[in-house]
């Protein structure tokens, strides 16, 4: 499956520089509790801009998923139907990330199953997120 190729920006860059050096990071307020992703401007909760990175522990777990099998973006319609899986972070489940589950037939995905980041070169230098079943 062709993997999306990040193009950073100034907010999300620090998560991306982190995702190549294989750690996955959320914003972390520092003036209340918050742990954020995506990266906003400011805290969601407290309305704070003074926002830093913290290094998650990398696992969390299966909320639902859907079968993506009618969305029209050109590059992915042939590998259509694929898994989307949510993944609720362990750090905080508030923070949800997606995976296509690399490896899990489509309809097949073990809702509430532990996962863990993985990391998969998609450029020269350019690392991405991915999540895997962990036993
Ligand atoms: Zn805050």
């Amino acid at each position: 499956m062709p993997k999306l190729i990040p193009v950073p920006d100034d907010l999300s860059k620090p998560f991306w520089d982190a995702v190549n050096e294989r750690k996955l990071v959320v914003q972390s307020c520092a003036d209340c509790p918050t742990l954020q992703y995506p990266p906003k401007p400011t805290c969601l909760d407290c309305g704070s801009e003074n926002l830093g990175w913290k290094e998650t522990s990398g696992r969390g777990r299966i909320s639902t998923y859907v079968v993506m099998m009618d969305i029209h973006l050109a590059r992915r319609v042939e590998d259509q139907p694929f898994n989307l899986a949510f993944i609720e972070l362990d750090d905080d489940p508030k923070i949800n990330f997606y995976s296509n589950l690399p490896g899990v037939p489509v309809r097949q995905v073990p809702i509430g199953a532990a996962v863990e980041v993985i990391f998969e070169e998609v450029a020269p230098g350019q690392l991405i997120h991915e999540w895997k079943i962990v036993e």
